[in-house]
Order: C-alpha cells, then structure tokens, then sequence
C-alpha cells in the first residue's frame, strides 16, 4: 500500500498533527457529523404551539446535551399525513420516535387509554406521582411492549374544559341528541346518556361548529381553544369532567432505544422527561394568558359547571362501563384498579393540601 517505510512515516505523523489539533480544541465533536440521525413523526401539524414545542425542546436537548452526537428531526403530520398511524409507524421502525396521545389507540388497544387521562381521574400532580412513583411507568411498559415500543410522558395540558355548548346544558334531557365531538373514554360516557358523539379533525371544527353539523365540543382548554375561535360562536363554556391531566407521549422503537450507548439513553430520556414536565408549565401559562383575554375580549362567553344530578349520571355511565371492560380484560382490571388505588391516596392529600387551600384562597 506504501511505496516506501518514508511515506509510511509522514503519513503517522499527519495524523499525529491533526490529533494534536483536535486535542487542542480547533476541533470539538459539535462540529462532526451526527452518529445518531434519528426521524420523530409527530401527530400535530407543523408550527403546532404547545405540542409541538415540548417536540423542538427535546430534540434541540438531545442535540445539545449529547454535542452533536444524537439529532432528531420532526416530522409533522402535514408531512408524513398519518396523524393517527404513529404508533404503527414506530413500532415498524419507519420513524424511531413518536409524538402522541396514547387514547388515540384505544381502538387498537384499549389498555393505552390509561396513559392519557381517564374521565374522573386524577389530576395532573397526582397522575405524575403515580407515573413516577406509584406504578405508572412499569404498567405503561407492560401494556407498550406488546406494541415493540417504550412509551414515556409527553407533556401535560393540565385539566381541560368541558366544552363549548351552543345551548345551555340543565337537565339530562338537554345531553339527548345532543351532537358534540368528544374523542377517548369520555366519548362512549356520554353516548350512553344519549349524546350523539362524533370526532372531526381540528381543522374542521369551527366551521362545524358554526354550521350546527354539531352543537358543541370539547378540544383542550384556553391555551388551544383561543385561536381556534369557538368563543365567537359557543357562549357556554362548561368545565372539566372528562379529560382532568391530559398526558401526551412520547413513544420510542425498543430495538433502536436499546441499540443505542448508554449515555444516549440517559440523555434521551432526561429530554424527555424536561420536556413533558415544561410542557405543563407552557399549557398552564398560555391557559392563564388566554382565559384572560377571552374573558376581557369576550364578555358575553359564559363559564358553567354541569349540575351535580347530570355529573352524578355521568359517573354512573363512566363507573358502568369501566366495570364492563375489566371483566373482559384482566390488564385493563389491573391497570383501572392501580389508578383507581392510588387516587384514593392522593387525593387525601390533595384534600388537605391544594384543595383546602384554594377553596379559601381564590382571589
Ligand atoms: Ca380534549
């Protein structure tokens, strides 16, 4: 390969030179090409706020946290138009990682829906106890390793709203026939006391709205609903029941989470886990900021709360079904009876810690 030992020996000492360079800074890691290029499919739209920030935070952390070593690019779902095959297509391999809401495959697997938020379940610091520390993570593997993937929290929007009405809600008889799009668990409650539940694509649901295709819907609370603009056509926004922390995800293929060095791993997950938990924080200041300008920009927008004989039907509903599934499904048992203990807990403590100070602090 060498014509002479001469040529061999210049050739050491180049590399030495360059060595001596890289150890000397004119050259850092930063500056090389990623090893790792991994693909992210999300389920919302390019420039999609809230969703897809906590998105850009964990991909730009990896970046930085890893120098350079491990990149991440998104894809939105105007690009790979499957908003709702994610999980398919991380579990296939076709993109690494994924961007979700686990309830969406419920269809699919109606253990995920666990994962999201559960109509009067836990909110959202005591659903994060429970992922943390009481269960949560190791049921969620259990229920995503039949799928070939690791799942992970992906940000919380707090609790969201109940809904836009067009009409006020008083009596059970105001739910029947009553059309409204309401996606999850929350969906099949309300269809057993007769409302007529549709899902329609975000894009198309203020013209819906607007029409009377349907006469109200839930999508997630001020911080999203704001610019969607149902407040210049729906005066009666009702509060929570259904969705009280509702949890996004990020899922990751298990064949490359695994292949991957062990410092990436950390880094992957410690992103993760940063961006969730920002996220959180983001939904409930852009909340804060929105509902205040609905309020002062919209004065005729009414706040109201469903009567406790039509939440008391509601828990009924949801109580009946949950019953229903758990006898088919000794998973979905296990997980309901998981969430269902730890809320007992918890909520003795929210009792007298948060709740007893707000219902006396609400100025
Ligand atoms: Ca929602």
């Amino acid at each position: 390969m060498f014509k002479s030992v001469k040529s061999f020996k210049l050739l050491v000492g180049l590399f030495a030179a360059v060595a001596l360079l890289l150890g000397n800074g004119f050259y850092t890691p930063a500056d090389a090409a990623p090893k790792y290029r991994w693909k992210l499919a999300q389920t919302w739209g390019s420039g999609f706020p809230i969703f897809g920030d906590a998105v850009i935070e964990m991909a730009d952390l990896v970046k930085e946290m890893s120098n350079g070593e491990m990149e991440i690019r998104i894809d939105s779902a105007n690009k790979h138009k499957a908003a709702f095959g994610i999980l398919d297509m991380v579990n296939a391999g076709q993109y690494e990682m994924g961007h979700s809401a686990s309830y969406y495959w419920k269809g699919k697997d109606a253990n995920t829906m666990f994962f999201t938020t559960m109509p009067f379940g836990m909110i959202a610091p005591e659903q994060y106890a429970w992922f943390y520390y009481g269960g949560g993570m190791e049921l969620m593997k259990k229920v995503y390793d039949k799928h070939g993937v690791y799942a992970f929290p992906g940000g919380n929007t707090s609790n969201q709203m109940g809904g836009w009405f067009r009409k006020e809600i008083n009596s059970l008889d105001d739910l029947k026939g009553l059309k409204m799009r309401i996606p999850g668990f929350a969906g099949e409650v309300l269809s057993k006391l007769g409302v007529v539940v549709t899902n329609i694509a975000p894009g198309e649901l203020y013209t819906a709205l607007d029409r009377g295709t349907i006469d109200a819907l839930e999508w997630v609370g001020p911080s999203l609903d704001l610019n969607m603009g149902f407040q210049k056509i729906a005066p009666y926004y009702y509060t929570g029941w259904h969705e009280p922390a509702t949890e996004l995800q990020f899922l990751v293929n298990q064949k490359k989470f695994d292949a991957l060095p062990k410092h990436l791993q950390t880094i992957l997950t410690t992103a993760m886990k940063v961006a969730a938990y920002d996220m959180y924080a983001n939904s409930y200041h852009a909340s804060a900021i929105n509902w205040a300008s609905i309020e002062k920009e919209y004065p005729d927008v009414k706040i109201r709360t469903f009567s406790p004989k039509i939440i008391a039907a509601m828990k009924k509903a949801n109580e009946e079904l949950l019953t229903e599934m758990s006898a088919k499904d000794p998973t979905f048992k296990e997980i309901l009876t998981s969430q269902k203990e730890y809320m007992k807990k918890a909520r003795k403590w929210t009792a007298i810690s948060d709740y007893a100070y707000l219902k006396d602090n609400l100025e």
